[in-house]
């Protein structure tokens, strides 16, 4: 495979039939770290025939469960043999440290684990009773059948593979499309599943952009699902493309999450330094392109000024720089697009009241060039009037609101059209599962930020999305039930008499 042959179809690799290419760049320095294919319809009309030909004709649908988890199972394998490659690719192009790359690589491989474990425990079909020893009920689960996955830059690995493993695991056939800003794990992966030993076809890829690329797939009547991660502009087209044909349609879309902080977190000096650590990871990791970072503090009135003060210090001391280097807590911004979103979202804030208290610009010196940095901000004394409250950044930035009681806080916490994650920090458990239950939020972190699991569903409430990935729900987003009814003793009914 050249650089520019990503495009894979029934198994092979190629250029995009226009012969176009597209500059995959390094955020920390602008850059060309690849060139790849630049896909566009005719590229896409031919991934999905494959993908269609192998579901219908070819053997994986139909191939047992044991060997499909086995097939899982060495694809996890391979990830971890490639770990370090893996980690260095992700942090180049997605621009995250080369840490958070490989945690990346180890989170793939569990979601491939996951997947395998979770077929090789089902019973294969739930047995119905129907009311007579003379009828056989049982309902299957099947394959949904060929899928569109449409994956964004943030976390190109993981998100293509909380899709790819579900989605095989239920014995589909698929064409991914990653974002056209990060690709390049994508195309990896899918090399190594043709390593691990999956038939031609089952696995099809196009790189490109959004439009033609993803905007076919999810128009394409060949296709029987689109399972979309994304913003919530892109994630509305995708549903409309998708209802002339009617096919299953799941989206992962954004967050404005709240962290809502108890003054009894803080009654300690540890429960403080927690919570306000936690703070800070919740909306910077990643440079606060993250669909579930922390991005609004609300924190208990008598806390404000402590809280605010110490997370705008600990924010002024993280290190940017280039995601390989030594040291380096926070890297760039993904693209030139990015940063001056960032830049104008931040200069509307101020516009509108907010107070800076950290940031609130790019850094300067040689080490940062023409890379897309920004500072981590914090943004004091904002409500829910502003922009910057109410609309996904996807940068470093975090805003703070206050509230003086429970019903308060939980109203704040709420005031938002997402709803795909929140956190509630409190020393009186009774108060923090009070508050979590209210919460109109996919994912509740009491005394915690971020972690996720395998086995527990991630999605969201509102405009977060439709449907689950991970989890139980994450493997029937990839499948059909049927219900298979046998009449073991047949006779007539009669309701007709003539
Ligand atoms: P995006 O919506 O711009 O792009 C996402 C993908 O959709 C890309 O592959 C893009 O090429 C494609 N696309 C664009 N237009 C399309 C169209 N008309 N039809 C079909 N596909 C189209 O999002 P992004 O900027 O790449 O990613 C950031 C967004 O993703 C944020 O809103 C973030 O919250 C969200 N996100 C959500 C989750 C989650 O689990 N809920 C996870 C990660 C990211």
């Amino acid at each position: 495979m050249s650089d520019q042959q990503t495009i894979h179809v029934g198994g092979e690799w190629r250029a995009a039939a226009t012969g176009a290419t597209r500059e995959i760049l390094d955020p920390a320095d602008a850059t060309t770290l690849a060139v790849v294919a630049e896909g566009g319809a005719e590229d896409t009309d031919a991934a999905i025939a494959a993908a269609r030909t192998a579901f219908d004709h070819g053997a994986w649908p139909r191939t047992p469960v044991a060997e499909r988890a086995a097939l899982l199972r060495r694809v996890a394998d391979l990830l971890q043999r490639d770990r370090e490659s893996l980690g260095l690719l992700e942090s180049r192009d997605a621009g995250k440290t080369l840490e958070e790359g490989r945690v990346d690589v180890d989170c793939v491989t569990d979601a491939f684990r996951y997947f395998a474990d979770l077929v090789m425990n089902e019973s294969g079909g739930r047995v119905v009773d129907a009311g007579s020893p003379d009828v056989h009920s049982v309902v299957v689960h099947e394959p949904v059948g060929v899928c569109a996955l449409i994956t964004p830059w943030n976390y190109p690995l993981l998100q293509a593979s909380w899709k790819i493993a579900p989605a095989l695991a239920a014995g589909n056939t698929f064409v991914i499309k990653p974002s056209e800003i990060t690709p390049l794990t994508t195309v990896a992966l899918v090399r190594l599943l043709a390593e691990a030993g999956l038939p031609d076809g089952v696995a099809n890829l196009v790189t490109g952009p959004g439009d033609p690329v993803g905007a076919r797939m999810s128009e394409h009547p060949g296709v029987d699902l689109v399972s979309f991660t994304g913003g919530l502009v892109s994630g509305t087209k995708v549903m409309r493309a998708a209802a002339d044909s009617v096919k299953k349609v799941a989206l992962e879309l954004g967050g404005k999450n709240p962290n809502v902080v108890f003054a009894d977190a803080c009654a300690t000096d540890e429960g403080f330094d927690t919570a306000v650590d936690q703070a800070l990871n919740a909306a910077f990791i990643h440079s606060g392109q993250v669909c579930s970072a922390g991005s609004r503090l609300i924190v208990e009135e008598s806390l404000r000024e402590r809280f605010v003060a110490e997370l705008a210090r600990r924010a002024e001391k993280i290190r940017l720089g280039r995601g390989t280097d030594k040291g380096v807590e926070c890297g760039p911004l993904v693209s030139a697009q990015q940063l001056a979103r960032t830049e104008e979202y931040v200069a509307s804030a101020l516009a509108e009241g907010a107070v800076l208290r950290a940031g609130g610009e790019r850094p300067t010196g040689p080490a940062y060039g023409e890379g897309y940095f920004y500072r981590p901000t914090v943004l004091d004394h904002c409500h829910r009037g502003m922009r910057v409250v109410r609309e996904e950044v996807f940068g470093p930035v975090l805003t703070v609101e206050t509230f003086r009681t429970e019903d308060e806080a939980v109203a704040l916490a709420n005031d938002t059209e997402y709803g795909l994650a929140g956190g509630v920090w409190s020393a009186d458990a009774g108060r923090a599962r009070r508050v979590a239950g209210r919460l109109r939020h996919g994912t509740v972190w009491i005394n915690d930020f971020h972690p996720y699991l395998p086995q527990a569903e991630w999605g969201g409430f509102g405009k977060s999305g439709i449907g689950r990935e991970l989890g139980p729900a994450g493997l029937a987003e990839y499948r059909e039930s049927k219900h298979v009814y046998q009449n073991l003793a047949p006779r007539p009914v009669r309701w007709f008499a003539g």
